[in-house]
């Protein structure tokens, strides 16, 4: 089999009202996603998406005309491009879609094939009062979820730890709280100082007090050391590596003990191929794998792949913060939201390949 094309179809819907997203100074209006599809000569079409796939079109032609089977050599390509240029994993999820297609599988059962489905968390992204928090933690418990994830902003620490305590008393044991400060994260130009480290144990002490299941980046992602002093000093899982760009830093945050939980996204960080092995390496440590997956439907279901396939962690992330963040916002551009069962379970589809169905009426009417 050949690859015969690689076609990007880039789409944006406005958001109106706008979503307020944690991590970034204004409110979102418009929400873009970027379709990787690749084409064979054998009539079958992978799909993939997640990064916006900029100025993926200089390196086309180092993949059409091979073997789309051949994932370990594209691959290494995509490493030798990210040393360069962008994050072009969605590629990878396209191909893995072929090979499922082909081999007539879901592709978690490629990567090992560990489950079905997965209790999802409610991934919020909302700076709300605490009030308001603890509301939508009930109301999200009542759609089925069993755990829930809450954003604290840097500046306003006191608020976002009330929020998470207005949370616990509201649901009791009843849910797994997550928390988020988004250290690893910078939005371009964001040149302000990371948090301050003993704040941050201050935080995590507060948030372990509050039976928080983990602590997401709570310092810059190359504070290795930092992590593991965190995690030594206070007894929180600390999770982390959502965005790094190389196999090399997660290695290095396994070898120096920063996290209990492992996220690399696989379109976002480095790959499906290479997440996997991450995430055999932390489930040997006794550690979690479960990826970041805040991205689209087709992201989630790359993640959701993976994820399944290998087993590595209690819960898989499922971006949802209604009114701001739906389903139908998020997989705008798919047939059928990914969508969570009254259980709470994110259920892998049993379509070969990922088992994302575009909608094609909403590529045309949202082309960028
Ligand atoms: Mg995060």
């Amino acid at each position: 089999m050949r690859i015969t094309a690689i076609k990007l179809d880039r789409l944006v819907r406005s958001l109106d009202p706008p979503f307020p997203a944690a991590w970034d100074p204004v409110p979102r209006t418009t929400f873009a996603a970027t379709l990787v599809r690749v084409e064979t000569d054998e009539g079958l079409v992978g799909v993939g998406s997640g990064d916006t796939m900029d100025g993926f079109e200089a390196y086309v032609d180092l993949f059409v005309g091979r073997d789309p089977l051949a994932v370990a050599r594209h691959v290494r390509t995509l490493e030798t491009i990210t040393f360069h240029g962008g994050r072009y994993w969605p590629l990878e999820a396209a191909l893995w879609d072929i090979l499922g297609q082909v081999t007539g599988q879901p592709v978690s059962v490629l990567f090992g094939g560990s489950a079905s489905s997965l209790p999802a968390y409610a991934s919020t992204g909302e700076f709300v009062s605490p009030a308001e928090r603890a509301e939508r933690a009930i109301a999200v418990r009542e759609m089925g979820f069993r755990a829930l994830k809450i954003r604290i902003a840097a500046d306003r620490l006191a608020e976002g730890i009330e929020a998470v305590a207005a949370t616990r008393r509201a649901v009791g044991d009843s849910m797994a709280i997550l928390v988020d400060l988004n250290q690893g994260w910078r939005m371009p130009g964001d040149i302000a100082p990371a948090l301050d480290v003993a704040a941050v144990r201050s935080v995590a002490e507060r948030l372990r007090e509050l039976d928080v299941l983990w602590l997401e980046e709570p310092l810059p992602s190359a504070d290795v050391a930092g992590h593991r002093s965190l995690r030594m000093q206070t007894g929180i899982r600390v999770a982390g590596g959502e965005m790094v760009r190389t196999f090399a830093e997660l290695v290095a945050a396994l070898d120096g003990d920063a996290y209990d939980v492992l996220q690399p996204d696989v379109v976002l960080a480095v790959g499906m191929l290479r997440a996997r092995t991450i995430a055999e390496l932390a489930l040997a440590r006794n550690h979690w794998f479960t990826p970041h997956t805040w991205t689209n439907g087709i992201g989630v279901l790359a993640n959701l792949h993976v994820a399944a396939g290998v087993g590595g962690g209690p819960f898989i992330e499922y971006p949802f913060d209604p009114p701001g963040w739906t389903p139908d916002r998020r997989d705008f551009m798919l047939a059928e939201p990914v969508c969570v069962d009254a259980d709470g379970m994110l259920r892998v589809p049993d379509r070969p390949g990922l088992g994302a169905i575009v909608d094609e009426q909403a590529v045309r009417r949202y082309a960028a």
